[in-house]
């Protein structure tokens, strides 16, 4: 796929997201919009994977999604890319969907491996699913994401030291680093300091790209974590992102985490990303 190519697909699911949220009155645009660029390079050009999807997943790159909230963005990629059909994003956390609010397993949704929304328990998961792959000599990799403000729970730095202290080379793990939290600056809420030296003081071979939705400068990001796999430890990508990106009133604020745009807004959002050849669903 070409550059141009996904940069349509980034635009398309900033629709699906404000979309998706405005038509049920709730959900998580912010973080969703400001992953937008990570999800589509991560679906569209770095992981391999196969839409035939089955819980094994071996042979194949896996994707966990640890901060389960910003399931809009998550639905939105995993309908566009092929695992189930555009249209079942209408059903968008309606009763009986699949697509429910925080994404669950027991519905069964293709592409999705656990629930999540229980923030801090991600890293763990794809930490043993890596160990798995190695036991099971499968050379694939494991991605991993997870918010800035969800690294505020313990269980996350029990995680970071065990992979590094057993040697699980096989993960990237990505760190949404968009400085907000539901109820304000992560530097306001609990400050995570030197997020950098933290990560590497805990045995990880850590990565930064500043400009977390240029589409080209994420997927650069991710081929150069994915060249730094194997070596022995495991990897981090710290990407800073902005929250509602993409949307004008939605930036520089914590104030969209979950909240949805009335009509007035959406009309305002829909404005500022038209619709694509891949068309609203
Ligand atoms: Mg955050």
């Amino acid at each position: 796929m070409t550059l141009e190519q996904l940069q349509t697909h980034v635009q398309q699911t900033r629709r699906d997201i404000v979309r998706m949220v405005h038509a049920v009155n709730s959900g998580h645009p912010g973080g969703s919009l400001g992953c937008a660029e990570y999800f589509t390079a991560l679906y569209g050009k770095v992981m391999d994977y196969s839409t035939d999807f089955n819980m094994d997943g071996i042979g194949e790159d896996l994707f966990f999604l640890s901060n389960g909230h910003i399931s809009p963005v998550y639905y939105s990629i995993l309908a566009r890319f092929g695992f189930f059909p555009v249209e079942e994003l209408n059903t968008f956390r309606k009763l009986d969907s699949r697509l429910q609010g925080h994404p669950t397993t027991h519905e069964g949704l293709p592409g999705v491996r656990i629930a999540s929304g229980s923030l801090g328990q991600g890293l763990s998961v794809a930490i043993g699913a890596a160990l798995a792959k190695k036991l099971n000599n499968d050379d694939k990799l494991v991605y991993s994401l997870h918010g800035d403000g969800e690294l505020q729970e313990g269980q996350i730095w029990e995680a970071l030291m065990f992979a590094a202290a057993k040697g699980v080379d096989n993960i990237i793990s990505t760190i949404d680093y968009n400085g907000r939290q539901i109820d304000g600056d992560t530097k306001d809420v609990l400050d995570l300091g030197d997020l950098h030296a933290k990560m590497e003081a805990f045995g990880w071979l850590v990565l930064e790209e500043k400009e977390g939705n240029n589409l080209e400068k994420v997927i650069a990001i991710l081929e150069k974590a994915k060249s730094e796999t194997g070596k022995g430890k495991p990897v981090m990508i710290i990407l800073h992102t902005e929250m509602g990106n993409g949307i004008d009133y939605m930036m520089g604020t914590h104030a969209w985490h979950g909240k949805a745009p009335n009509d007035e807004q959406l009309e305002k959002a829909l404005a500022q990303n038209p619709v694509t050849e891949l068309g609203d669903y």
